[in-house]
């Protein structure tokens, strides 16, 4: 086997590197080593080259990928939470305006019946009425303020993180 050592040295190096070598591959890896001066230097030379990728360039990406898929996370929620809202505003619109459609003559009975015997004066059971009505709608309102409110301070939180400096 005619296979020159520096050669062997150098591909045993490599190998070290990436999936590790056997006992005795490894102590004749040493052995060279430290007779070579060559392979040594080399050797020196490709473990910094290595490090350096690992601790540039390969780091930068990493927390680049992070912070992207933080925001995209974000930007995710925000858009969860605009569109439930929306769609909270809809079915709560739509069940208030029905539920209201559907009960009037039934709540109108009742407004009746309790003004006959609390003695209300009629403006104040139309008003009551009106109430029964709207106070859904301006409640589902509220919660979707509430909501844009929300989502709000967690987009500002978001961009803040942004510009920190690193
Ligand atoms: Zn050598």
């Amino acid at each position: 086997m005619t296979e020159n050592p520096h050669v062997r040295a150098q591909t045993l190096f490599a190998q070290s590197l990436v999936e590790g070598l056997g006992a005795a591959e490894q102590s004749w890896l040493d052995a060279h080593l430290r007779e070579c001066a060559e392979c040594a230097r080399e050797a020196v030379n490709t473990r910094e080259l290595l490090h350096a990728f690992r601790i540039v360039p390969v780091s930068v990406p990493n927390d680049l990928a992070a912070r992207t898929q933080m925001r995209v996370r974000l930007r995710a929620q925000e858009t969860a939470r605009t569109s439930s809202g929306s769609t909270l505003l809809w079915v709560v619109t739509a069940a208030s305006w029905l539920l209201g459609v559907l009960s009037a003559p039934l709540v109108w009975r009742g407004f009746e019946w309790i003004g006959a015997h609390l003695n209300l004066p009629k403006p104040a059971l139309e008003l009551g009425f009106v109430l029964w009505w709207t106070v859904p709608a301006l409640l589902a309102l509220a919660a979707v303020l509430h909501q844009r409110t929300v989502s709000n301070g967690i987009g500002g939180r978001s961009f803040s993180s942004d510009i920190k400096p690193r």
